[in-house]
């Protein structure tokens, strides 16, 4: 094992065991929640030879990182989901690559993934990005929006919803975000008791290196990691 490669598993291992601590302290069962390894700027040497080391799944940002990972046969038989902001033109690629894509904000990239998507033969799974937190920088369907937003992608063939992702502002303090988390999750619980047709809530996808305990203290089951596994980004 090179010396990267014992890092990396060191860590993943310290992120595994936070994980299971807020799962015990808040009731829930570790294996509900899955380690995403966010390996946005990482090579695919670096990918490829992480595979292993105790991550369930990876994270791309860009679709053309995807890609190039993928054609490289970085991720091996692990899944990779799309976690970054997906432009229409792109959609074929990402369709191609992704299990599912976390970041759908828009009618327009919903069909665009959904026109792909069919043309290849697959039901794309998606979650909807929400911006919990009412930014005005962020992408993502405002809460207040979400509704009509589901009532319109529910009848796109091609795409299936199946949960909520959101990227909260970036925590500064220990506890911070612990309030979006449990906002996101309450509109998790109310759109799963309306069941539209077509959507599926089964995925909430929240908490990064910095907030992951929180967020799985208030019900994600996708902690997406990055720092916490591959180090600071150069
Ligand atoms: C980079 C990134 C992460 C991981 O961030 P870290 O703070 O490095 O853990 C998670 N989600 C998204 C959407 C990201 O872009």
């Amino acid at each position: 094992m090179t010396d990267l490669q014992k890092q990396i598993k060191e860590r993943t291992q310290a992120v595994r065991e936070q994980m299971q601590q807020a799962a015990r302290a808040s009731g829930r069962n570790i294996a509900d929640i899955m380690l995403l390894a966010a390996s946005k700027t990482q090579t695919p040497e670096t990918v490829a030879e992480s595979r292993e080391l105790g991550m369930d799944l990876f994270g791309e940002n860009r679709v053309q990182e995807l890609e190039e990972k993928a054609v490289f046969g970085a991720y091996g038989d692990k899944k990779v989901n799309l976690i970054g902001h997906v432009q229409s033109n792109k959609a074929k690629i990402a369709v191609k690559y992704a299990s599912v894509i976390e970041s759908v904000d828009s009618i327009e990239i919903a069909q665009a993934i959904a026109n792909a998507a069919t043309k290849i033969g697959k039901t794309q799974d998606v979650l909807v990005e929400i911006n919990i937190a009412n930014e005005e920088s962020k992408f993502g369907i405002l809460p207040k929006n979400l509704d009509a937003f589901l009532c319109e992608i529910c009848n796109i063939s091609g795409v299936h919803v199946q949960g909520l992702m959101t990227n909260p502002p970036i925590s500064l303090k220990k506890g911070q975000n612990s309030r979006f988390f449990a906002n996101l999750y309450k509109l998790f619980i109310d759109i799963k008791a309306k069941k539209y047709d077509n959507i599926s809530m089964s995925i909430l996808s929240m908490g990064m290196s910095r907030d992951f305990c929180e967020a799985i203290a208030e019900g994600s089951n996708i902690v997406r990691i990055g720092t916490g596994i591959f180090g600071e980004r150069k």
